[in-house]
C-alpha cells in the first residue's frame, strides 16, 4: 500500500453537490459519538474509501457533510436505488442544441475535482454500478471510462469514496464483493447515546431540557422493542422532527403520532401500541 497524503483545507471553498448542498462558513453540527472524525479524517488523508455502515438516521450523512466541510473539498451525494445504472455513475452522451457531449457523472466529478463521492445505501444499487467503484477503491484509484473511449482517470487529491448502508437491510445478493469490502476502512454508526442525543436534538431544534428529555425516553423505549414488528425504530432524525414539530407549537402527543408512530408503522395494532408507549412519555 503506497499512502497518499491529503491535506486538509486544499481547496478552500466547498462546492455544490449533486443532492446536497454543502457551504457556509461553519460546518454542519456533527457531535462525534466515538473516535469516527479521527478514524474519517485519517481515511481520508489516506487515500482510503469508508464503508459508513449504521441504521437509517442515525447520522452517517451529516458525519459525511461535516467532514467534507473540514476538508473543504466538494461534496457529491448519490442515493442509490436498483434501477442506478453506471451510467448515472460515471456520465453519458447528451444532445446538447443537435450534437452530442460527454457529460460527467458525480463519480466521474469526484474523481476529476477532488471531492467525495458519497454513494448513500449502496447496496440498493445495481452491480453494474458498482463494478464501476472496483479499481477506485485499490490503490491506483483509478477509473475507466469505456464509454469515453477508454478514458482512465486519475483520482484528483482530495477525491475519496465514501459508501453507506444499513445493515439491518443487507440482503446476501447485494451484498458488496468481499474484495471491495476489504479495501476499505469501515465506520460503524449506532444512534448516539442519550446524552449526546439529547444534545443534538437540542441544538438542532431549540426545544426545552425537559422536552428533549421526554423524546429521548420515548426514543429509547422504542428501541427496547423486542419483535414489536416494527422494520425501523425511532431514529434520531424522527426525534428531531418531532421536536421541530413541538417547536412549532404541536402537543408532545401530536407531535410524536405525526413524526414518529405513523411513519414507523402502518398498520392499526402497532401504531395503536406505539400511541400508548408515547402517552407514556408525554
Ligand atoms: P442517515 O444518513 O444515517 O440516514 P442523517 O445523517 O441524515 O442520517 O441524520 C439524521 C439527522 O440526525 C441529521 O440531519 C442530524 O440533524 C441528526 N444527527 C444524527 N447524528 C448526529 C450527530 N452525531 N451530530 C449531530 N447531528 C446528528
Amino acid at each position: 500500500w503506497r499512502p497518499i497524503e491529503q491535506k486538509e483545507g486544499v481547496v478552500t471553498e466547498a462546492i455544490s453537490s449533486v443532492s446536497s448542498t454543502v457551504g457556509g462558513a461553519e460546518a454542519p453540527l456533527y457531535l462525534p459519538v466515538g473516535d469516527e472524525t479521527e478514524v474519517f479524517a485519517a481515511a481520508w488523508r489516506s487515500g482510503l474509501p469508508i464503508l459508513l455502515k449504521g441504521p437509517t438516521g442515525c447520522g452517517k450523512t451529516r458525519l459525511v457533510e461535516h467532514m467534507v466541510h473540514r476538508f473543504g473539498v466538494p461534496l457529491f451525494t448519490v442515493s442509490c436505488h436498483e434501477d442506478m445504472t453506471a451510467s448515472d455513475l460515471l456520465g453519458r452522451y447528451l444532445l446538447v442544441g443537435g450534437d452530442t457531449r460527454w457529460v460527467d457523472g458525480p463519480l466521474t466529478r469526484a474523481v476529476r475535482e477532488g471531492g467525495i463521492c458519497y454513494l448513500d445505501e449502496v447496496v440498493e444499487a445495481r452491480q453494474d454500478a458498482i463494478v464501476a467503484i472496483h479499481s477506485l477503491t485499490d490503490h491506483r484509484r483509478q477509473l475507466s471510462l469505456e464509454r469515453l473511449g477508454g478514458t482512465l482517470l486519475s483520482a484528483a487529491p482530495g477525491f475519496q469514496l465514501v459508501v453507506s448502508y444499513n445493515p439491518g437491510y443487507q440482503s446476501v445478493l447485494k451484498d458488496l464483493k468481499a474484495s471491495t469490502r476489504q479495501r476499505m476502512v469501515a465506520i460503524e454508526l449506532g444512534f448516539p447515546p442519550a446524552e449526546i442525543e439529547r444534545k443534538i436534538l437540542i441544538e438542532e431544534s431549540g426545544i426545552s431540557d425537559v422536552e428533549a428529555d421526554n423524546l429521548i425516553r420515548l426514543g429509547q423505549a422504542i428501541r427496547r422493542l423486542d419483535d414489536a414488528g416494527l422494520c425501523e425504530v425511532a431514529s434520531t432524525r424522527t426525534l428531531i422532527a418531532a421536536a421541530a414539530l413541538m417547536q412549532q407549537g404541536l402537543s408532545f402527543r401530536t407531535a410524536t403520532i405525526a413524526a414518529i408512530a405513523g411513519p414507523l408503522t402502518d398498520d392499526p395494532g402497532l401504531r395503536g401500541g406505539l400511541v400508548s408507549l408515547l402517552d407514556a412519555y408525554s
